[in-house]
C-alpha cells in the first residue's frame, strides 16, 4: 500500500495543518493510499507530554499512524534541523507523497527536502488526484489566470496546498497508533537563530490565511489613520485585516498584511478590497476568494473587472455607513 506523510512543523495544529490532512485523505482514496501525521516541534511535544492521556483511536481517525519527532533543539524553529529531522523521519516511513500546509515554514522546509530527496514539488495547490498511480497535482499559474495541471508519474513528491484550498478535517488526527521519533541533530548545522521574539500587534484575532472574511486597505486608504476603520469592520465581522504592497511600503500597516503575488495568497469567502486598484500583483493573491467586494473611486479601475459587487465612491463615505450597519445588525441579532 502506498502511504501520505502529512508533515506539520508547528506550535500547534491549527486550520492550516487541519487542511493538508484532508487534502491528504481526499488524494488517499483514490490513490490506495494509507495518511500518517508526522508532528515536528512544540506541537509534538506537547503531545508526548500528555501521552498518557491521549489514546490512539482507530475507524474514523485521520491516520494510521502519528509520528512525533522529538528533540530540545526542534523546540525553536531552525529550517536547517527541521529539515533535517524531516529527513531522518522519512528513513522510517518512506512515504510516496509528503504533504505540507500552506505555511510560511512549511514553505522553507519543503523545497530544501525535495532537493535532498531529489524528489518533485510542488507548492500553492488546490487540487489533488491520482490517476494511473500517479499523483495529478493542480496549481494556480499566470497569476491565478490559468491552472496548471502536474503529473508526478515517480515518487516521491513533495506537495504544500494553498491555505483554504482543502477542506479542514475535524476529527481525530491522532490515529492507532502514537509513535516518537528520536532524532539527532548538528547544533552547528543551523545558520539561523532566533535572537528576539516581537509579537506583532494585530487588530483582528483571525490569521490573514485562515480568515473566512477579510478586509483589505490600499493606497485609496491615505495612511495608517484610514485603517483604523479598515481594522473596526474587519473585528466586527469576525474577520482579518490585509493590504496592498502600496500600503505596506508606505509604512502605513504592517509587512505581513499583505497580500499578493510577493505577500500572502487568501481565499476567504468574502474580500472586501478598499482602495485597492486591482494590480495584477495584488489580484493574484485573491484569487481564491468566493465573493469581492470593491469599494473605488475611479470606475475605470481594474479591481472591478473581478468584484462580483462594486461601489463607485470614497471609501470614507462607505466604510462608516458599513460599520454602523454591521452593528446595528449585531445588536439587533443579540436581542
Ligand atoms: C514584482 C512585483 C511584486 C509585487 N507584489 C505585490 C503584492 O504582493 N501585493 C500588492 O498589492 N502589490 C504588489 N506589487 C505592486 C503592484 O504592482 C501595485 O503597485 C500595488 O498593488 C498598488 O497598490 P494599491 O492598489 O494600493 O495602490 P494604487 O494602484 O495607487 O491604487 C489606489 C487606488 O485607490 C483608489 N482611491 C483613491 N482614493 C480613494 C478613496 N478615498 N476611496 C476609495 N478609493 C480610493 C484609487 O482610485 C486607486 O485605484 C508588486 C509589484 C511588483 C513589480
Amino acid at each position: 500500500m502506498r502511504v501520505i506523510l502529512v508533515v506539520l512543523p508547528t506550535l500547534e495544529v491549527g486550520r492550516s495543518e487541519r487542511e493538508a490532512i484532508g487534502a491528504a485523505r481526499l488524494l488517499a482514496t483514490a490513490f490506495d493510499a494509507e495518511v500518517n501525521v508526522a508532528l515536528i516541534g512544540p506541537a509534538a511535544e506537547s503531545i508526548a507530554e500528555r501521552r498518557e492521556d491521549v489514546s490512539p483511536t482507530s475507524g474514523a481517525s485521520a491516520s494510521t499512524c502519528a509520528f512525533l519527532v522529538l528533540h530540545p533543539m526542534l523546540r525553536e524553529y531552525a529550517p536547517e534541523l527541521y529539515v533535517s529531522a524531516t529527513e531522518q523521519l522519512l528513513t522510517t516511513v518512506r512515504p510516496d507523497v509528503i504533504l505540507f500546509p500552506g505555511r510560511t515554514i512549511a514553505l522553507e522546509i519543503a523545497p530544501r527536502l525535495a532537493y535532498r530527496l531529489g524528489a518533485a514539488i510542488a507548492t500553492d495547490v488546490i487540487g489533488l488526484r491520482a490517476e494511473d498511480g500517479a499523483v495529478v497535482i493542480t496549481k494556480p499559474v499566470y497569476g491565478g489566470k490559468a491552472h496548471a495541471v502536474l503529473v508526478a508519474p515517480q515518487p516521491p513528491v513533495v506537495i504544500c496546498v494553498r491555505p483554504r484550498a482543502f477542506d479542514p478535517f475535524e476529527g481525530d488526527f491522532i490515529g492507532e497508533r502514537l509513535e516518537p521519533i528520536e532524532v539527532t541533530l548538528d547544533p552547528s548545522s543551523a545558520r539561523t537563530r532566533i535572537v528576539e521574539r516581537i509579537r506583532e500587534e494585530s487588530a483582528t484575532a483571525v490569521p490573514l490565511e485562515e480568515a473566512r472574511i477579510v478586509v483589505g486597505g490600499g493606497r485609496g486608504i491615505g495612511g495608517p489613520e484610514g485603517f483604523r476603520q479598515l481594522e473596526e469592520l474587519a473585528r466586527l465581522l469576525g474577520g482579518a485585516i490585509g493590504a496592498s504592497r502600496a500600503a505596506c511600503d508606505a509604512g502605513w500597516v504592517p509587512a505581513s498584511w499583505q497580500i499578493g503575488q510577493t505577500g500572502k495568497k487568501i481565499a476567504p469567502d468574502l474580500y472586501v478590497a478598499v482602495g485597492i486598484s486591482g494590480a495584477s500583483q495584488h489580484v493574484v493573491g485573491i484569487s481564491g476568494a468566493k465573493c469581492i467586494v470593491a469599494i473605488n473611486t475611479d470606475p475605470r479601475a481594474p479591481i472591478f473587472k473581478v468584484a462580483d459587487l462594486g461601489i463607485v465612491e470614497a471609501y470614507e463615505n462607505i466604510v462608516p455607513a458599513l460599520i454602523e450597519e454591521v452593528k446595528r445588525l449585531g445588536a439587533a441579532e443579540r436581542t
